[in-house]
């Protein structure tokens, strides 16, 4: 059970958003099914605690491998999928969805290694998503490891974007990214801070105010997409990421089936989207690649 306190990975972000947020948490620790949805991709979510009670043989018991045709699956979203006590599951990820997603994608905050890039260069169809924040005081990996990372990365052709999540006004450092143009980036993804009080002791009062008015709901300054321009950046969704990398990919299940699997996935499913009536479209649009 995910508890408040003790971050979901051993990045340990203070503003764990697994473990922080009590919605959050109290939803994941009920959670009956592996299956996880947003308007990006689709999840299978495992974490340490499914490893304490599921060998990694069984996650195809627990998974229906067929809904993984043309969708676009990510690993889990629930702890860092690179985080080596959990490897063998990232490993049959991998394996389960080769043949069978339109795209497969991890999110990390892991300083990869140089045999972690070596695998993942073999991997197909696989675009891996590293977050760097620039908030060095509040995670234990810093901007620097992820600088190294993300070269590492370039050097090795892998497809990949750079995720600044969360962004927080007045304590996200983002001068890293003169050294992510260095690289030859062109484009970032970013996203907002959802708050929770837990944060109070590791921000300035000036920040934790702003945050407050908006309570839960993500918030983004309207000036950060400026301040990321001003270093030449594009800002990029990762949706429309996504979309853009498997634009050729042809379905391998025709219509009928993605209609029938989406309201069976829906029914088991923890969605995470504010928007909860458009889920069943942008499922269901993109598993047939509309
Ligand atoms: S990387 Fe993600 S799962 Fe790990 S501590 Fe940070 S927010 Fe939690």
């Amino acid at each position: 059970m995910f508890k408040k306190r003790e971050p979901a990975c051993p990045i340990a972000c203070k503003y764990c958003f697994i473990t922080e947020d009590d919605q959050r948490r109290e939803k994941l620790n009920n959670a009956t099914s592996l299956w996880a949805i947003n308007n990006a991709c689709t999840y299978i979510n495992w974490s340490q605690y499914t490893a304490a009670k599921y060998d990694t043989s069984e996650l195809a018991r627990l998974i229906k491998e067929e809904w993984l045709y043309d969708d676009i699956i990510g690993s889990t979203a629930v702890t860092d999928p690179f985080w080596p006590r959990l490897a063998s599951y990232h490993d049959q990820w991998e394996e389960m969805t080769r043949d069978k997603a339109r795209l497969r994608t991890s999110v990390t905050k892991w300083p990869l290694s140089r045999a972690q890039i070596k695998k993942i260069a073999t991997w197909p169809r696989f675009h891996l998503v590293l977050t760097i924040t620039g908030n060095d005081t509040l995670e234990k990996v810093k901007h620097v490891q992820h600088l190294r990372t993300a070269e590492r990365l370039a050097q090795a052709g892998i497809s990949f974007t750079v995720l600044i999540h969360p962004y927080i006004w007045g304590v996200s450092d983002l001068s890293f990214l003169k050294e992510l143009r260095r690289l030859g980036i062109k484009e970032v993804s970013l996203k907002g801070l959802r708050y929770n009080s837990g944060l109070d002791q590791f921000i300035p009062s000036d920040t934790r105010q702003l945050y407050q008015i908006h309570k839960e709901q993500e918030f983004i300054p309207s000036e950060t997409a400026l301040l990321v321009q001003d270093y030449g950046l594009n800002l990029v969704s990762l949706k429309k990421k996504y979309r853009e990398i498997s634009y050729n990919y042809n379905p391998q299940r025709p219509k009928e089936f993605h209609e029938s699997v989406v309201i069976q996935m829906l029914e088991v499913a923890q969605i995470f989207s504010s928007d909860r009536a458009s889920i069943y479209n942008s499922l269901l649009i993109r598993r047939q690649g509309l």
